[in-house]
């Protein structure tokens, strides 16, 4: 399939976010029909073209090849607590039934109220905390000691506390460690392996699935499979890689419940604590409710264009499509 071919299946499309999530209000995603099914390529707008191909390589993945087996039907999911009033953390729970394991995104300003507040609501409550590297080695020990004099256990691990592997890896906490940008954005494997508990595995960062499973069977410690706000069509990737685990373990994979709205008629949405493992069936009339405007069709087709051609060997192009 040449460029143009490509770009004639792709569909651009904005979904409104239920809550700000990291200042995105409107999802943007490019949509690629493929052989197999709809792929997802949709890096947010800051990524460099270097992690752009590798989201693009992984929607062609989707979109054109067999996802491994399933070992399951379903794929348990925590819910996804972000930045949010904590007048509201009620409602963005209840749109996650079922899931007691609750992920908060921390190193904002209400940090402790929130997180009391979900205890509030879950009592029984596990907490996974990710503060995507926002604190500096002080700020991580100081606030992470405080919680755990608070609720002890009740945190199950730590996500990605500090910017750098080193300043993860000089921290000393009564918490496990989960490295989630680290890996994302190269750092050596063996060196992660060194300093991570847990390590969070994205399908689309990583280059798609069989990437993700080549990484996953370098890294000597358990995983988590999770997603970046993406479209049932990009979930189901991750949700195909969570299933074909030997591990039935707790993913992020239950996002699309911050997404005002789906592409399919079998949204993958969270119940009884988990999502199910299904081929997803993308409602073209949703498509062309979400659809964006000439402009911003244009704008995703040129960062397609600079994607693909910087996809270095040809092979590697002519393998995905
Ligand atoms: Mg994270």
């Amino acid at each position: 399939m040449q460029l143009n071919e490509l770009l004639s299946r792709v569909e651009v499309i904005g979904i409104p976010t239920r809550t700000n999530f990291r200042g995105v209000r409107i999802r943007e995603i490019a949509l690629i029909k493929g052989e197999r099914r709809w792929g997802e390529f949709s890096p947010f707008a800051d990524y460099s073209t270097e992690r752009d191909a590798l989201w693009l390589q992984a929607a062609l993945e989707a979109a054109n090849q067999n996802f491994p087996k399933p070992l399951r039907n379903r794929v348990l999911v925590n819910a996804t607590l972000p930045e949010v009033a904590v007048e509201r953390i009620g409602e963005v729970l209840s749109w996650f039934p079922g899931s007691s394991t609750v992920k908060v995104k921390v190193g904002t300003a209400n940090d402790e109220e929130r997180i009391a507040e979900v205890f509030k609501i879950i009592p029984d409550a596990r907490l996974r905390l990710d503060a995507n590297g926002l604190f500096s080695i002080h700020q991580a020990q100081e606030f992470l000691l405080s919680l755990y004099n608070k609720y002890g256990h009740q945190i199950e691990y730590v996500e990605q506390p500090c910017a750098s592997l080193a300043e993860n890896g000089a921290l000393s906490l009564p918490f496990p460690i989960a490295i989630d940008e680290n890996l994302r954005l190269g750092d050596e494997i063996h060196e992660i392996n060194k300093v991570a508990d847990v390590v969070i595995v994205k399908v689309a960062p990583l280059g798609g699935i069989k990437r993700a499973l080549n990484v996953i069977a370098q890294l000597d410690k358990p995983v988590v499979i999770s997603s970046a706000l993406e479209s049932s069509a990009g979930l189901s990737a991750g949700v195909a890689l969570a299933a074909h685990l030997a591990e039935d373990v707790i993913c992020g994979l239950g996002t699309a419940a911050l997404l005002d709205g789906d592409i399919t008629k079998n949204s993958l949405l969270p119940l009884n604590g988990a999502v199910t493992v299904e081929e997803i069936d993308v409602d073209l009339e949703s498509v062309a409710r979400y659809r964006l405007p000439q402009e911003r069709i244009d704008w995703w087709h040129n960062r397609i264009t600079t994607a693909y051609k910087s996809i270095e060997s040809e092979n590697e192009r002519e393998e995905l499509i």
